[in-house]
């Protein structure tokens, strides 16, 4: 289990390095993250999380049953759940399709969530962890994590991503937080 750097940490707004290649310890460290995902019930997480900032990121979305994924290689529609847990090295997103409101949370802002607007769709470019280069599109769910954690790659929280009065809110519960750990 790893450590989950948490707001106010600078390594979440830090740009991540690329990955040169995989190695035992990088295969190492992804078990690792996915493995402390599960334990506290995310469905991604991002190297800068676990305090490392290189650009790798693991994402499994099968248990949000209410909030459906979609994912399509070369147009046609996968199952999901073959494809998860999916650990994904120097991730570059195309964000194609309108924007939608969802709700979203982050392990390293715990007790916090909001409304975030983002593309409904992303075209994914990387390369997996047996060093393949892989390529698809996702909807859903999977797209707005996918947006989530490659965020957390560029060093971006979805509470930047907030409209005015719903980062006014998260800022007032931030700050009560903040107010019940004093003393
Ligand atoms: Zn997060």
């Amino acid at each position: 289990m790893l450590a989950i750097t948490k707001l106010g940490h600078p390594v979440l707004r830090a740009k991540a390095e690329p990955i040169a290649g995989v190695d035992d310890a990088l295969r190492r460290l992804a078990g690792d993250m996915l493995e402390t995902m599960y334990a506290h019930e995310g469905c991604g997480l991002a190297g800068n999380q676990v305090g490392v900032a290189r650009r790798i990121v693991v994402i499994d979305t099968r248990e949000a049953k209410k909030r459906p994924s979609v994912l399509r290689i070369g147009g046609k529609s996968r199952p999901v759940h073959k494809h998860m847990p999916m650990v994904l090295l120097n991730p570059e997103l195309e964000l194609v399709g309108a924007p939608e409101s969802g709700s979203e949370a982050c392990l390293s802002i715990p007790g916090v969530h909001g409304e975030v607007e983002r593309p409904a769709v992303v075209r994914v470019r990387g390369i997996d962890l047996e060093g393949n280069k892989i390529e698809f599109e996702a909807e859903g769910l999977l797209s707005r994590a996918l947006q989530h954690e490659v965020d957390h790659l560029d060093g971006i929280l979805f509470i930047d991503r907030l409209d005015a009065a719903e980062r006014k809110r998260v800022a007032d519960e931030l700050h009560e937080m903040a107010g019940g750990m004093v003393g």
